[in-house]
């Protein structure tokens, strides 16, 4: 990226968060659709459609859900909530119903959150048939006594379940997959966010033929990553690990979440990155989050880390109507996605390497390596390449002697590819 970048970067994402906030996304159905085709004008998203009824591992595609109208009106016609003023007054995947009833008959099925009076939660039911509305806590108290005109005009019906994904080959088949969840309705952090980020990495990973296979996949939660690990069960054996990126919007610590296994080489290359260049926090896997649980389970057993700017205990805008476009960060979102881009660049660099002339230190000045004379590297690549070549012995991948020099990411690959160059180092192994 150059220096110009980043901010045409952020109103770019901030733009396509605008354009697909209003969408009334679900796990399946006509918003979801909506949305990868709008994240297809920027990029080659390919669309895989799962039927209902499909069995994915102990799971089972749903019926897909059409929702035309839903709301609720007192008996002279004074409008309560309405579809129309907000995606979130639906319970997700409501079964159809058009009938006057009393307050009473129609209060279980009426939600609101009282720790947030002031905004609308928000609510589903895809496995568990049944209808309801989400209203502020201080509108649902002062509902009167009385008769309610209630309808919600929505199907069920056989048909499928979409995930989006964009293949960007690289020289090796070995694949690196990025997953984003895809199915909240009118939500901005989560998850238009990690849609937004994750179509800007896919561009940028489009843009140069790297070592590594990258999928950019764009799915549900849960039902679509684990229809797309269905879909390519014979050949998860090639996916080296992935991340999840979510919740990647708001101005606040960028978190990496570890995969399962803890120590594996991604591990080591996203904690590195997140701490050491966006002094941001790690924190340990947990069998409580997003996607990344289906990738790491004892099945796959695919070490899946996340990238997000919240925990699992959320933020205090999350699943409610606060959570809307003002509380999108353009900095917050490129750095999110600058952490992406420098994962990316480690995940490509790493490897051990053998310093060539292992016997005390070659001598920098003659190869144009030292920063004493003009033209030649800052101290920082100088340093790295002293860095690089002390633990050139076999026993360091490059993403542990960054992480021990405390040397800035750039410097470090530069130095990398200046000692190879120079032929003072030579590929020893790639880690797996
Ligand atoms: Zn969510």
């Amino acid at each position: 990226m150059g220096a110009a970048e980043p901010f045409e970067t952020s109103v770019r994402m901030l733009q396509l968060a605008q354009d697909l906030f209003p969408l009334n996304r679900s796990i399946t159905g006509a918003g979801l659709r909506q949305t990868l085709s709008i994240l297809g004008q920027s990029v080659p998203i390919r669309i895989h459609e799962v039927a209902s009824g499909t069995k994915v591992f102990d799971w089972v595609v749903p019926d897909e859900w059409a929702i035309r109208a839903a709301s609720v009106r007192t008996s002279s016609g004074v409008k309560i909530v309405d579809i129309e003023d907000s995606n979130l007054h639906v319970v997700g995947y409501s079964t159809p119903i058009d009938r006057r009833m009393s307050l009473a008959q129609l209060r279980p099925h009426l939600h609101s959150d009282p720790a947030r009076p002031k905004h609308i939660p928000y609510r589903t039911s895809y496995y568990t048939r049944n209808w309801g509305f989400c209203l502020r806590h201080e509108d649902l108290t002062g509902l009167p006594e009385g008769e309610y005109d209630v309808l919600i005009d929505s199907e069920l019906f056989p048909g499928s379940l979409t995930v989006g994904e964009v293949v960007i080959p690289g020289d090796r088949d070995d694949e690196i997959v990025f997953f984003t969840h895809s199915c909240h309705p009118s939500l901005a952090n989560d998850n238009v966010a990690g849609i937004v980020v994750c179509t800007e990495l896919a561009r940028w990973l489009l843009s140069t033929r790297r070592k590594y296979t990258y999928r950019v996949v764009f799915g549900p939660g849960t039902i679509g990553s684990l229809s797309w690990l269905w879909l390519n069960k014979g050949k998860l054996d090639k996916i080296r690990f992935g991340l999840t990126v979510v919740l990647a919007g708001i101005r606040s610590d960028l978190i990496y979440k570890q995969s399962r296994m803890e120590k594996s080489e991604l591990d080591r290359i996203a904690s590195a990155v997140v701490q050491r260049e966006f002094s941001g926090k790690v924190i340990p896997f947990s069998a409580w989050g997003y996607d990344e649980r289906q990738f790491n389970s004892p099945g796959f057993a695919v070490p899946f880390g996340r990238l997000s700017r919240a925990t699992e205990e959320g933020y205090p805008q999350y699943h409610s109507s606060a959570d809307n476009l003002s509380l999108l960060d353009g900095d917050a979102l490129s750095a999110s996605l600058d952490a992406c881009m420098r994962i990316v660049d480690l995940i490509e660099a790493n490897g051990v390497y053998l310093n060539t002339e292992p016997y005390g230190e070659p001598q920098l000045g003659k190869r144009g390596l030292y920063s004493g004379s003009g033209g030649a590297p800052s101290q920082d690549i100088q340093k790295a390449c002293l860095w690089l070549l002390s633990y050139g012995d076999g026993h360091y991948d490059i993403a542990e002697i960054y992480r021990l020099s405390g040397l800035p990411l750039s410097a470090v690959l530069l130095a990398r590819t200046k000692l190879l160059d120079a032929g003072l180092l030579k590929e020893h192994a790639s880690v797996r």
